[in-house]
Formats: C-alpha cells, structure tokens, sequence
C-alpha cells in the first residue's frame, strides 16, 4: 500500500472519530498487501487498488465505530474478504468478533489475517448463516452485515442470534432511509423497530452511506 493511501487511511480514520495508532496503520497496511496478494489468485474482492480499498474496505467498515461500542460480542454475517469484521477488530482490540461466510477460501484469508495480525478474539466460521443457531442462539450485542442480503432476509438470520438488548445493523447506501421505511411493516411483524437511518457520507470520496439500526421491539424508551 502506498504512502498516500496510508495518509488517506489516517485522515478519513479520523475524520470517522477513530484515530489510529502506527501499530493499527502497519496491520492496515498488511491487510491490504494480503488482500492483494490473495487476490491475484483466488477472487476475493473486485476493489483491488489501494485508495479503493482503503476508501470502500476500510473507511466505509470502521463507519459502524458510530453505532456500536468498544465491548461485546459483534456478528458479521456473510462478511466475504472480513468487511466489517476486519477493520472493525483492528481498531477494537477488545470486541468479540466472529465472521462467517458460506464460501470456504474467502474464511481461509480471513483466518490468515486473523493469525498474521494476531488478532485475539477474532473467530471466522465458514458456515451458511442459517446453520449459527445451533452454536450462537441470543449470543450477539450486534449482528451486522454489509452488502449480505435485503432488510428483512438479514433480519430473519439475524434474530435468533441477538441478545434481548442487542442490535441488528444493516450497512446500505443512498438508498437505506427508504428501504427501511419500505421494510418496517414486515419487520414490525417480527418483532423488529427501526431504531434509527443514520444518513451520512463517506470520508473522501464523499459516497452516501446510511447505517440502518434495529432492536427487538421490547427494547422501547431509546
Ligand atoms: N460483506 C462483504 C461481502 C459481501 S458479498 C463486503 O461487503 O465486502 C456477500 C457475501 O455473503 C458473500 O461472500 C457470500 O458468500 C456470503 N453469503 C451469502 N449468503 C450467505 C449465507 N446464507 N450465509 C453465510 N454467508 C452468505
């Protein structure tokens, strides 16, 4: 990764309110040299040049840094080349981070990255989302996802895997305020309130984003 696209990296970063250390820039640096590397080989991404992947890998996955905490245990559902979960662990040394994506060698770079970073806490599943219950039943603070599936596709999987209190955070584009308010009868009838369409923009490229927030609909009083 080139030295102006670590500069990109550090200025949107902080501009996203998550300044960050040499450390984190270097394992940011390794994840993009990796990413590449992997790429000329097996299909991981279509977004291969540094500035892409610095602006639409991780700017865009440390966005969720608005909605969720510092600690607890996060879900990325069909999380492909690990994004969110990725850049998420990175700044986040302290958040229980499982990934899980139905095809095997995309969760193969992702455990590579997992052991070069020596990311603790950091868990990649190759399973089909359905099949998680089993394991993770009301486990989750947030099930998250980007680029996975519709509103309520998501929800449906996401569901049976929150805590009672947790949140279910849909990652969209210029298009998210209005799919929510399209999916919220159907949502309503699982259970599930709109609890904010957080509209913004994205550091650099200036992209329209929006961070779709859910919770049981028990959760009332926010
Ligand atoms: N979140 C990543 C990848 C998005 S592509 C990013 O934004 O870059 C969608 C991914 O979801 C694919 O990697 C696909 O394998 C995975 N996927 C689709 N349906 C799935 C399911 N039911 N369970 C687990 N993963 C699934």
């Amino acid at each position: 990764m080139t030295s102006k696209a670590t500069e990109l990296l550090a200025k949107g970063a902080a501009e996203l309110g998550v300044p960050l250390t040499e450390l984190q820039l270097h394992k940011f640096r390794t994840l993009a040299n990796e990413l590449q590397k992997w790429n000329n080989k097996i299909n991981l991404t279509a977004v291969t040049a540094d500035e892409q992947i610095v602006v639409k890998h991780f700017l865009d996955s440390l966005t969720l840094r608005q909605v969720i905490g510092e600690t607890g245990r996060l879900l990325d559902l069909g999380s492909g080349g690990g994004f969110p979960a990725l850049p998420l662990k990175i700044v986040l040394a302290e958040l229980e981070v499982v990934s899980v994506d139905a095809v095997a060698k995309k969760i193969m770079f992702q455990r590579h990255m997992g052991r070069l970073l020596a990311l603790q806490g950091f868990t990649a599943i190759h399973e089909r989302g359905e099949r998680l219950v089993q394991d993770y039943s009301g486990h989750f603070d947030w099930v998250v996802s980007r680029a996975f599936a519709d509103l309520a596709s998501f929800v449906r999987l996401a569901l049976p895997l929150l805590k009672e209190d947790g949140r279910i955070i849909a990652m969209k584009g210029s298009r998210g305020a209005e799919e929510a308010v399209a999916a919220e009868p159907g949502l309503l009838a699982m259970g599930i309130r709109v609890l904010q369409a957080k509209e913004f923009k994205l550091p650099l490229s200036g992209d329209a984003r929006c961070l779709v927030v859910l919770g049981k609909q028990g959760m009332l009083g926010e």
